[in-house]
């Protein structure tokens, strides 16, 4: 029998242009063992995107049939486009023993819960709405509806930081990714991951 650890499942949310993905990639690149999952999307590849990389691009119908046949660990629709996580790479990856984040909506981490699969949820808050929405207007290549429609969104999905374990706000990405990362650490030191190490220390103690 293995005695590998089994892997961590790390949920982070936030409203839609608070950063949650640089902040992420920022994290995978500086913390060994944690990786970020790739999801699967029917909305278009935006410029600068890569098949294989950002997301797996599929099709509407793809997707439809993908979710029928119980293929997504969870999926949600999020701006008229889904979105999902493949159930089957990341069981794969958890019991490799590798710790996983899902940068996945709120709607796709209730699912995760709902469905009684262990993690933990980080919560991403921009540090005001004003904020938020010069990030959007700076940033953004869409146009104004969809910022209006990003930001009352984001209205609504700000208040379900109290479902989540951990809340950081992203004022600057380094001391945010630092907490992020200080969260994973943490969570790898918990007692009940711990026991099978801990019990082989203890033992050696014992005559
Ligand atoms: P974007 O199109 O800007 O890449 O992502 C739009 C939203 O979809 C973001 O809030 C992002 O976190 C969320 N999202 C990306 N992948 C998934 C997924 O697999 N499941 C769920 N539920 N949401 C996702």
């Amino acid at each position: 029998m293995s005695n590998r650890r089994r892997g961590r499942l790390f949920i982070v949310s936030a409203p839609s242009g608070a950063g949650k993905t640089t902040i992420v990639h920022r994290v995978v690149e500086t913390t060994p063992g944690v990786a970020m999952s790739r999801s699967y999307t029917s909305r278009p590849v935006r410029a600068g995107e890569c098949e294989g990389v950002d997301y797996n691009f599929i099709a509407a119908e793809q997707f439809r049939s993908m979710r029928d046949a119980g293929a997504f660990l969870e999926w949600a629709d999020v701006f008229g486009d889904f979105y999902g996580t493949g159930a089957a790479d990341t069981e794969s990856r958890l019991v490799a023993g590798q710790d996983l984040v899902l940068v996945i909506d709120v709607q796709g981490a209730r699912k995760v819960r709902a469905a009684g699969v262990s993690s933990v949820g980080i919560f991403l808050m921009p540090p005001s709405f004003e904020c938020l929405e010069h990030r959007l207007r700076r940033r953004s290549r869409d146009p104004e509806a969809a910022i209006v429609r990003r930001l009352a969104t984001a209205r609504q999905e700000i208040e379900a930081f109290s479902e989540y374990d951990h809340v950081v706000v992203n004022d600057e990405i380094e001391p945010c990714a630092d907490r992020v990362r200080a969260i994973i650490l943490a969570e790898r030191s918990r007692r009940d991951v711990m026991t099978a190490e801990a019990e082989a220390v203890a033992s050696t103690f014992r005559s």
